[in-house]
């Protein structure tokens, strides 16, 4: 049995160029936490910002004792960004929020209650319109072809969760690269429950996902959760070879009937037809390859260039 007493909750938050936000969300997160008199750690990972955000997140955890700071050496991304947070937690639950505010810190309270009470993942499921209106059809279209392809349900799935030691331990196990948070602790099991969150407003900068970013992390998600575009291709495949063999009769029957220079559209339209669909299963192909690359290749997911975190006497340790 866990001791109440010694419980210890983890919050791992990755700030990417967060310099107006980064006080705030310390600031707000750590009442919440005094508040609630939890024994807990922060860990505040910086991806590699090219602003301001580590010397503020210095001179937070230089203030703040239980915020331990850890610097990647560059913008490995945000899932790399909460690998490094998990891999670094000591805690008995570990909270993964975003670092702008949007995951509201007020949960955090109710979600350590649902753990008290046995549950080994606890899930922020995202309700109402929210502010990200505009990337809602997108999100939408690649969650329906996420679920069809995988069978993991993601819609309105968010970041914003609470994970058991027993389950980050195991996460830890996980030996691919490019991982995806949401799915990837969806396909673990354990015993889980979810709870509705309204996403807040950001309170400031703006969103640090551009479109090349999101389309990355859209196909890291589906190849890895899935091998049905590679055998889609095959199906295409052999549906187009069956209407091949069907206009090669009709062919060969107008031939031997001599009025074979009609069908020279037809030629072209294959033509353009076929090649597009060697090229996309080419493409989708190598899509695959490249994952299997990068798997192979087994770089690690980030590196952590500097760090600062005090021990238990309050002594500060860390190198940059
Ligand atoms: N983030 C990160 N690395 C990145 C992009 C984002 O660590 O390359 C962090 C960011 O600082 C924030 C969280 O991930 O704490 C969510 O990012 P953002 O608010 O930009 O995403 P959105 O809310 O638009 O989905
Ligand atoms: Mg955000």
């Amino acid at each position: 049995m866990r001791h109440r007493n010694s419980e210890v909750i983890s919050l791992v938050i990755p700030f990417y160029n967060e310099a107006d936000q980064i006080v705030l969300t310390l600031e707000t997160v750590r009442g919440v936490l005094e508040q609630e008199d939890l024994a807990y750690e922060i860990i505040a990972v910086d991806d590699g910002s090219e602003d301001d955000s580590w010397d503020l997140l210095l001179d937070s955890a230089e203030e703040n004792g239980r915020i331990r700071a850890f610097r990647l050496s560059k913008n490995f991304g945000k899932e790399a960004a909460i690998c490094a947070g998990l891999d670094q937690a000591l805690g008995d639950a570990v909270i993964v929020m975003d670092g702008d505010l949007q995951h509201p810190p007020h949960y955090i309270p109710q979600m350590i209650h649902l753990w008290r009470q046995g549950y080994q993942v606890v899930e922020g499921v995202k309700t109402g319109r929210g502010p990200q209106a505009e990337n809602r059809l997108a999100a939408r279209l690649f969650y329906s072809i996420f679920r069809k392809m995988s069978g993991i349900q993601l819609r309105n799935a968010s970041d914003f969760k609470l994970l058991d030691r027993k389950v980050v331990d195991y996460w830890k196990t996980i030996p691919e690269k490019d991982t995806f948070f949401r799915a990837l602790s969806a396909w673990m099991g354990f015993k889980r429950v979810s709870f509705s969150f309204t996403v807040e407003e950001r309170q400031a900068g703006k969103s640090k996902w551009g479109l090349r970013k999101l389309i990355r992390l859209s196909i890291n998600a589906l190849t890895g959760f899935s091998s049905r575009p590679l055998i889609l291709i095959s199906s295409i495949g052999t549906i187009f070879l069956l209407i091949f063999f069907g206009l090669s009769i009709q062919t060969l029957v107008r031939y031997f009937q001599g009025r074979a220079a009609t069908g020279f559209t037809t030629v072209i339209l294959l033509q353009l037809l076929i090649g597009s669909i060697i090229l996309i299963s080419l493409g989708l192909i190598g899509i695959y390859i490249d994952s299997l690359f990068r798997e192979v290749k087994a770089r690690p997911r980030y590196f952590i260039e500097a760090t600062f975190e005090r021990d238990e006497a309050g002594k500060a340790s860390g190198y940059d």
